[in-house]
């Protein structure tokens, strides 16, 4: 993607609390918010609080297990938190193809720039995934579909 590998992301900042986020779980490895446009009645991100080069799963090495057993470990006790008992799902979306909507990506693009959108090209800057800063998906609430799409 055209977005700089390791540059400061929107997630940067939520950690950082220079950017207001709705926090449900923060402990001193990781943090989880309600994602601003949610795919599903209840749509959580669960970031590392360090990103140790993780700006997404492509990007794992073998030191970074712990923190990875860690994030899907913290994404059962929020699902628990959530009243999930019936089912959700977890994704992680990496790099180009493994696409986020576009209404995310453009949500991104006036974030980190202030800029008015009708100046981005956000489909070029945003060809997928949209936060290069590693994260998982806690979606719940409503019938999952497969394939996802
Ligand atoms: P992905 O990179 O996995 O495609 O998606 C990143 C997610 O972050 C998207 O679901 C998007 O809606 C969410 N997101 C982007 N910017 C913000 C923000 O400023 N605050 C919150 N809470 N979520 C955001």
């Amino acid at each position: 993607a055209a977005v700089p590998s390791d540059a400061p992301t929107i997630f940067d900042k939520i950690i950082k609390k220079e950017i207001p986020a709705n926090i449900v779980f923060e402990d001193e490895k990781v943090l989880a918010f309600r994602d601003i446009a949610p795919q599903a009645p209840i749509h959580i991100v669960i970031i590392p609080k360090v990103k140790d080069g993780l700006t997404g799963i492509s990007k794992a090495e073998e030191k970074h297990c712990e923190i990875l057993g860690y994030l899907l470990y913290t994404a059962k006790l929020i699902a628990k938190q959530e009243g999930l008992e019936d089912g959700f799902r977890l994704v992680i979306n990496d790099g180009p193809k493994g696409c986020t909507t576009q209404l995310s990506g453009y949500l991104c693009v006036q974030r980190v720039t202030n800029l008015p959108s009708v100046d981005l090209d956000f489909k070029t800057i945003f060809a997928g995934q949209s936060v290069y800063y590693i994260h998982i998906h806690l979606l719940g609430g409503r019938q999952m579909n497969w394939p996802p799409g």
